[in-house]
């Protein structure tokens, strides 16, 4: 059998650390008191995602699941910045769902060209070139670099598609795709061969296409647990119009209208409001018609319901292009494919702030390290008033201050931490 088809994985990404900036003073034959010109440490590489339409399953992620980008490199003398640790780009198929692992929230729907930063790399520390003002010449200290993060994640593949075919294995929905798009789907004469979803893209006329999706077949029992089944209904989730394929040949003994209705029974159990989707029966295999009373019946059962019926030959290409149009002419009506917005927010992380720290002054400047410190200060966004004050009381209860005022800071001193510099005010 081959590979199943895999529309969700569990993964671990990681952004690269910031480098070190250097210590270091300018250094000439014959130049006394050289300046500091230690460089920079690069910053650490992002873990980016972006959609990829050559793909349709998550198949890659799942004997790899840890992925790391690279660390920025260190600074060094004559201002030589660090090299930036490589990005990680990381490709999905459209239509990819990322989420928190623990919480489920959605972080970010993957269905637009825009490559989306997972993880920020870590900023490089500063070198001692920044350091130098009037009244501190030599400073001997530069910052280390900031650590990057690590996030557990979900992905989850919905679909994006215009419209879904369903209906029984076996009725001839690879077949109509492969007729009206250039996609070429497995077709054969056995129950459940399609084990990944297609993707055509249906061209109308020119500058009006759209895109259809051949979904792994339902079978009745679906909704109760039986093989293929629910899971797959999730990739017909976001589809706008979907086209119903019932095989009306007789061939093998099939009653279409009970076909009919058991299809719509799984699409109703899976989920009312997909059950309720506008939809269009196509009733298929009319060049080998055993009895055409099958297909009257059909129509009557369809068009009691407020539904319409189109004939068609998906292997002979018959009535598939006044399908196409009909499509075409209901998408136009209908709202775009839902895009899921973010439901995450971002939670202050639990940082232990009662580790050791590091303390060295260097004239009145108070140079502090510690491990969380640099946890501390990777995860706030200076740019974001919550998260500063966040992280001015978490510094108030580590005792910090105290810790200063013990060894005789005085008001106007400079505090530095990392990438932070400020004046010390009691
Ligand atoms: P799916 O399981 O619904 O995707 O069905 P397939 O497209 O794989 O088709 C199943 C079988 O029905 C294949 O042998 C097709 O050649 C055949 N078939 C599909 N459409 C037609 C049709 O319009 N007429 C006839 N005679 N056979 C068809
Ligand atoms: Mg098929």
């Amino acid at each position: 059998m081959a590979a199943p088809f895999v529309d969700t994985a569990r993964i671990t990404v990681r952004s690269g650390n910031g480098g070190n900036g250097a210590v270091s003073f300018h250094r000439e034959k014959y130049v006394a008191n050289g300046g500091p010109d230690g460089g920079d440490g690069g910053r650490g590489g992002n873990i980016v995602i972006v959609v990829n339409d050559h793909m349709s399953t998550l198949m890659d992620f799942r004997y790899k699941r840890k992925y790391t980008a690279l660390n920025g490199a260190d600074g060094s003398g004559k201002r030589c910045t660090g090299k930036d640790g490589e990005d990680l780009v990381l490709r999905v198929p459209r239509g990819t769902i990322i989420r928190d692992a623990e919480t489920q929230e959605i972080i970010k729907d993957m269905s637009d060209d825009q490559p989306f930063i997972l993880c920020r790399g870590g900023r490089g520390g500063w070198g001692n070139q920044h350091f130098a003002t009037p009244t501190r010449q030599v400073p001997r200290f530069a910052k280390a670099g900031l650590p990057g993060e690590s996030r557990d994640v979900i992905l989850e593949l919905k679909l994006l598609a215009d419209v879904g075919l369903v209906g029984f294995p076996n009725v001839g929905k690879s077949t109509l795709l492969s007729v009206v798009s250039r996609a070429q789907p497995k077709i054969a004469n056995y129950h459940f061969t399609t084990l990944f979803p297609n993707l055509g893209v249906v061209f109308v006329e020119e500058g009006v296409s759209f895109v259809m999706a051949d979904i792994p077949g339902i079978i009745e029992g679906a909704a109760d647990g039986a093989g293929l089944g629910h899971d797959f209904l999730r990739h017909i989730d976001r589809c706008r119009l979907l086209i119903h394929v019932v095989d009306v040949s007789g061939c093998e003994g099939r009653d279409p209208v009970e076909d009919f209705d058991a299809i719509n029974a799984e699409l109703a159990q899976y989920s009312p409001e997909l059950a309720s989707r506008k939809m269009l029966v196509a009733a298929n295999k009319v060049d080998i018609m055993s009895d055409p009373a099958l297909l009257e019946r059909l129509r009557a059962h369809v068009e009691a319901q407020g539904l319409e019926l189109l004939e068609i030959s998906a292997a002979a290409h018959q009535g598939t292009r006044e399908l196409v149009l009909r499509a075409a002419q209901e998408l136009a009506q209908l709202p775009p494919v839902a895009v899921y917005e973010p439901t995450y927010v971002p939670r202050q992380p639990d940082v232990d702030t009662s580790g050791e720290v590091n303390i060295q002054e260097f004239d009145g400047t108070w140079v502090v390290d510690a491990p969380w410190l640099q946890r501390l200060i990777a995860n706030v966004n200076f740019g974001d008033y919550e998260s500063r004050n966040w992280f001015d009381k978490m510094l108030r209860q580590s005792g910090l201050f105290d810790r200063l005022e013990d060894l005789g800071i005085k008001d106007g001193d400079i505090v530095s931490m990392y990438d932070l510099e400020f004046e010390y005010q009691r």
